[in-house]
Order: structure tokens, then C-alpha cells, then sequence
């Protein structure tokens, strides 16, 4: 890996959540069977490849910290993939066992680890508590036969209701599960039934993504080839809508475009990337950005295992954006916030002042004219709920 920065660098640095990373996100690809839209980097679980893969991991994680050049205590660790509770329960110990040689735990608040209600027993469960995790997020995707059938999920309609009840026994407190609306066959009647049956398992926190047609994947060679009909962009957007009225009456307020959560329960990691602050990212595909400068690991897992036990970085891509470029990004992902954002502070923490910068201040006059943005009494500039629907365009105009 290349050399470590230079040490007053880091000192400055060591204070600033923009250019220190106080988050971790560790990928571990592997999964029990490969889902119909999924585009991440993962693969099938085989009982040898994750002992290689977990060496290599402990490698590349010793030496970014080592190329900090300053103590590394997250706040916030996140483990996702892939499926971590594809390991073992012995690999998941050995996995533990080498994040506890390098991080230092002392300042975790939230420890997230992501899990599928059909490999997440109550053994592994029990694990990740034991081990520090105080946070699970289940990828319940449905409750219906029929979509978790088209999705290729290898878990049934029950599934996600006793991963969650499993999850409680084991002690979590913090419970997130994901659904996904806008599914090809995927009435508004299933989606409401959907958000019933997780309203009533009284999570924490829910995200519900829209699906996304990924290059390559089968579900998206299925609608090419006239398999399967994609729903019209107005019957996509009437699904986003049953999601937003149906979660925020009942009980769960939404706080970001995908994301929704009972007060305080907010995902704090994902607020890092929200807020553009920096991050370590370990593992194969994992973007970090640390010291002001993005990095983005290899996605095949033979060509990451590859460079690291090479004794090289495992980066495939490195950017390193200038002030004006980092601050526009960073209004784009802050937008993406129903609190929106508080033009003072941003100016202060990017040096861009939407209060007096033309280009924001001409895409939020478009916007607010036609009731998609406004201004809060205090002041701050955000997207409306008549907005959210429609919030990719809007933040398109912001880039
Ligand atoms: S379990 Fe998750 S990571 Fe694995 S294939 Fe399915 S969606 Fe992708």
C-alpha cells in the first residue's frame, strides 16, 4: 500500500469527521443463493473461500489503519455485503476476533450488522450480540410468496417476522428491516399488506427501496426479453406515495428519501455518508474516503484476494475532488435529508454558501415555484413531501 500520510497532515485531520473517518464498513460477500436483482459484489458461500477472504480482510484493514497515522476509534461500524450471517458461526468467531485485534471499540455507538431472515438463527443472533453488534437489519424485501419467489430471496412470507422476534430474544433493541416496492406484478394491495405486516413487528427502523433494473442482472434480462413487465414510472411513483403515507402514520417518520425511523433510531452510519463525512471501507467493492481522497476496492473477489495477498492495495479506483466539486456533492447528499440542510452550517463545513451561490439558489427557485422545495421556518432549504417522489430530478439540477 502506499505511503502513510504525513503525520501533521493527520493531526489536522484526527479532529475533522470530513477528513478522519470515525466509521467503519466492512464487506463480506457471501451469500446462500444469488438474488434476481442484485448487482453487489458477492458470491455463493463455499466453506473454504471465506477463510481466505477473512485473511486478506485482516490484512488490508491493518494496513489503512496503519496508513491513518492516528488511532482509529469509530463511532459507527457496519457490516453488510453480501451476507454476513452466511459465515459460520466458527468463521463469524475468527471474523470478530480480527476486527477486535485493530479497531478499537471504545467510542462504538451504533453497530450495525446486516442479516437474512433465512440464514440468521438464533445461534448467530446470539453471536452477534455476544460480540458487540447492537444493531441487526434484516432483508425482509416482502411478505408475499410471490414477490420473495421473483426476487430470488431464499427466505418464505414468515421468514421476516421470526428473524425480527429472534432478533429480540437475543437481546437487539436497535431492529431495521428493508422492504422493496415498485416489483414487477407487485400490486398496491401487496405493498400496503407489505408495510402492515412490518409495521405490526414494531421495528426501529425501515428502509424501503424502489427496485432498480441493474445491468446484467436476470430479473432485468427477464423484462428485456418480455418475461416480466416493468411497472409505468406513475404506477412507481403512486407505490413511493402508499410507502411515505403509510410508514410516517404509522408510527414511523420518514427522514430521508429511502429511509424511515421511530425518533433518535436513525441509522448514524449511513448519516456519515449523508453528510459526506469520511469513512474506512474494508473489503472487496468497499468505497472508503479517507483524508479527503475516495478509494473503491476491486469488485470481482479473485482480483481483490489477488492484490492484497500481493501485498497491494486493493484500490481500483481513486479520486481525490476539489473543494467546489465536494461541496456541490455534498449538497446533493445532504438533500437527501427530509431536515434538509441549515445554510450557515453547510457553509461553514464546505465553504459554499447556498444562500448566495447562483446555481443553488436558481435549481431551488425552479423547484419552490412548483411546491417541491422550501424553506423552513429556521431557516434551512429542503425538499417538500410533494418533492420526495420525484427527488432524483430535483437533485439532479443541484450537481
Ligand atoms: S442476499 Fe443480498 S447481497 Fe446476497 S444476492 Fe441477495 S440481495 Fe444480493
Amino acid at each position: 500500500m502506499s505511503d502513510p500520510a504525513p503525520q501533521s497532515a493527520s493531526r489536522t485531520a484526527q479532529a475533522d469527521p470530513r477528513l478522519h473517518p470515525e466509521a467503519l464498513y466492512v464487506h463480506l460477500p457471501f451469500c446462500e443463493a444469488l438474488c434476481t436483482y442484485c448487482d453487489f459484489a458477492r458470491e455463493v458461500y463455499s466453506d473454504d473461500r471465506p477463510n481466505r477472504y477473512l485473511a486478506a480482510l485482516e490484512r488490508e484493514l491493518a494496513a489503512r489503519i496503519a496508513r491513518l497515522n492516528a488511532p482509529f476509534a469509530p463511532k459507527t461500524i457496519f457490516l453488510g455485503g453480501g451476507t454476513p450471517t452466511a459465515l459460520s458461526e466458527a468463521q463469524l468467531e475468527h471474523f470478530f476476533d480480527l476486527l477486535e485485534r485493530h479497531v478499537d471499540y471504545a467510542r462504538v455507538e451504533e453497530f450495525t450488522a446486516e442479516a437474512n431472515p433465512g440464514s440468521a438463527d438464533t445461534a448467530k443472533l446470539s453471536l452477534l450480540k455476544l460480540r458487540g453488534v447492537n444493531r441487526a437489519s434484516f432483508g425482509v424485501q416482502s411478505f408475499q410468496p410471490h414477490l420473495l419467489q421473483l426476487l430470488g430471496r431464499i427466505h418464505g412470507a414468515k421468514h421476516g417476522g421470526e428473524a425480527v422476534r429472534r432478533a429480540r430474544d437475543a437481546g437487539f433493541e436497535n431492529v431495521s428491516i428493508d422492504l422493496m416496492h415498485g416489483l414487477p406484478t407487485q400490486s398496491l394491495d401487496d405493498l400496503k399488506k407489505d408495510l402492515d405486516a412490518a409495521l405490526a413487528l414494531g421495528t426501529e427502523h425501515l428502509s424501503a427501496y424502489g427496485l432498480i433494473y441493474e445491468k446484467g442482472t436476470p430479473l432485468t434480462e427477464a423484462s428485456a426479453r418480455g418475461k416480466i413487465a416493468r411497472l409505468s414510472p406513475e404506477d412507481e411513483g403512486a407505490h413511493y406515495r402508499l410507502v411515505m403515507e403509510t410508514l410516517c402514520a404509522g408510527g414511523l417518520p420518514q427522514y430521508e428519501i429511502s429511509n424511515y425511523a421511530k425518533p433518535g433510531r436513525e441509522a448514524r452510519h449511513n448519516l456519515v455518508y449523508w453528510r459526506n463525512e469520511a469513512y474506512l471501507g474494508i473489503g472487496v467493492s468497499a468505497a472508503g474516503c479517507v483524508h479527503g481522497e475516495r478509494t473503491v476496492n476491486h469488485r470481482a473477489v479473485d482480483a481483490y484476494l489477488n492484490a492484497v495477498e500481493a501485498g497491494q492495495d486493493p484500490a481500483a479506483e481513486r479520486e481525490r475532488l476539489d473543494p467546489q466539486a465536494k461541496a456541490r456533492e455534498s449538497l446533493v447528499l445532504e438533500l437527501r435529508l427530509c431536515g434538509g440542510l441549515e445554510p450557515a452550517d453547510f457553509h461553514a463545513r464546505w465553504g459554499l454558501d447556498p444562500e448566495s451561490d447562483a446555481g443553488f439558489q436558481a435549481a431551488y427557485a425552479k423547484h419552490a415555484a412548483a411546491g417541491l422545495m422550501e424553506r423552513t421556518p429556521e431557516g434551512r432549504f429542503r425538499i417538500t413531501r410533494e418533492g420526495f417522489p420525484v427527488a432524483d430530478a430535483i437533485l439532479s439540477d443541484f450537481v
